[in-house]
């Protein structure tokens, strides 16, 4: 009865046949009503990339990033249980929409051309398990949720224990679920958004479980020409909706920034929108005036508002920074790169590294006099490869290509990771 309720306390039954189609931030709301700390480290992790992006405008990272994919496909009868060429289009279609490389690109309306950006970013299902062992990166159970269905907020989804499939390590593995989710009722998918890289977190407080982070997906809209895609679902077949969901799960909010024209989904290039695009292609639609100008239609092709998926087409150049230092700086593992830990949240604000962007020469700058180094510095490429050791406080990185790198700093106080740009 308490799931009942809050289902009711999170939509309207209205809302449930499509004005909820995303539950990603009716759960956010959710979770951040009930854990404060939650709503608190989700902003904080969101407003860090913000104003990175704002502090280095037109910023954009070299190299592409390579995301491993695990599917969990949890279902409660044969229709559920999707085909595996479902999985392979699913995964085509990430590729192609976070790459631009989408057929429908040509729909792109001339004043968002200036804007629309390959996020270089890719899918690949996971070819090794959490073992070490060979995997399709698939795996297939028979669920039984305990309310007939699942549910964005009870997440039964994602845990054995309460009839679902445990994620496998979500900081190595994007975990995307693929289950009945309310009956088919017009939510066709959630994301846990990216929480910020904080000290002294609570590990009592429930939404910082990394057994939840990832992306769930209605069956019956994942992949591209999913067969159970009918009647009200026809226009949602185009597995665009796990393309969103990643984008949440990457940092992103909705265009509309889930409010009237003076909620702002703090991203410069997407212009305000007073509401979502309902599932239909509205080329007139312009619900905000833009101060300053110049003046924009609602960007109704976005991947990040709810329009048809026959007219989503794109994400903005803002939208592909966020969602790239999302991964440098809390998805880190799951593209490879070193990560930060708590021990170095002192020798953190004990060093600064300049200029950066560089061209020539970086240099290291240490303002505690009790900190020293206990190894050469590393330089090492967004693969993680070691490109460059030194010792002192400067190093010569002229002959390194364009790029994002990260030094790494061994020092009594712990490893401190810098990142920096290669002009
Ligand atoms: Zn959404």
């Amino acid at each position: 009865m308490r799931l009942f309720l809050l289902i009711i306390a999170g939509f309207t039954w209205q809302g449930l046949i499509w004005g909820q189609r995303c539950a990603t931030h009716s759960v956010f709301e959710h979770n951040a009503t009930t854990y404060p700390s939650y709503g608190h480290y989700v902003n904080q992790a969101f407003d860090e990339a913000r104003q990175w992006i704002e502090q280095n405008p037109g910023v954009k990272s070299g190299g592409v990033y390579q995301i491993p994919v695990v599917v969990h496909i949890v279902y409660t009868n044969a229709t559920q249980n999707i085909d595996d060429s479902l999985v392979y289009n699913q995964i085509a279609v990430l590729n192609e929409d976070f790459r631009r490389m989408n057929a429908d690109t040509i729909n792109t309306r001339n004043e968002f051309l200036p804007v629309a950006a390959d996020a270089e970013i890719e899918f690949y299902l996971a070819t090794t398990d959490p073992n070490g062992n060979p995997t399709t990166g698939i795996t297939r159970t028979a669920g039984s949720p305990a309310f007939g269905t699942y549910t964005p907020f009870d997440d039964n989804v994602k845990f054995d224990s309460l009839g679902g499939k445990n994620a496998w390590p979500s900081n190595k593995y994007l975990n995307i679920w693929v289950c009945d989710l309310l009956f088919g009722f017009g939510v066709l998918g959630y994301a846990y958004p990216p929480i910020g890289n904080v000290p002294n977190w609570d590990p009592g407080v429930a939404p910082a479980n990394p057994g939840k982070q990832g992306v769930v997906i209605h069956y019956a809209v994942f992949g591209r020409n999913n067969p159970n895609a009918t009647g009200f679902l026809e226009v949602v077949n185009r597995g665009r909706t796990a393309t969103h969901e990643v984008g949440h799960y990457l940092g992103l909010r909705h265009i509309w920034g889930d409010g009237d024209c003076t909620q702002d989904d703090g991203i410069a290039d997407t212009p305000p929108a007073a509401s979502d695009a309902q599932q239909i292609c509205d080329w007139s639609k312009n619900t905000c005036t833009e101060t300053p100008g110049p003046q924009l239609p609602d960007n109704i092709e976005n991947f990040m508002d709810y329009a048809a998926d026959s007219c989503m087409n794109m994400f903005t150049q803002g939208q592909v920074n966020i969602m790239r230092y999302v991964l440098e700086n809390f998805r880190q593992e799951l593209v490879g790169l070193p990560v930060n830990v708590k021990e170095q949240q002192v020798a953190l604000g004990s060093l600064a590294i300049y200029p950066n962007p560089v061209n020539e020469v970086l240099n290291v700058h240490v303002f505690n006099n009790n900190l020293f180094f206990t190894q050469p510095h590393e330089i090492l490429d967004i693969n993680g490869r070691i490109l460059i050791q030194f010792n002192g406080t400067k190093s010569q990185v002229s002959h390194l290509p364009s790029g994002m790198y990260v030094l790494r700093i061994h020092t009594n106080y712990g490893i401190v990771i810098k990142k920096f740009i290669k002009q």
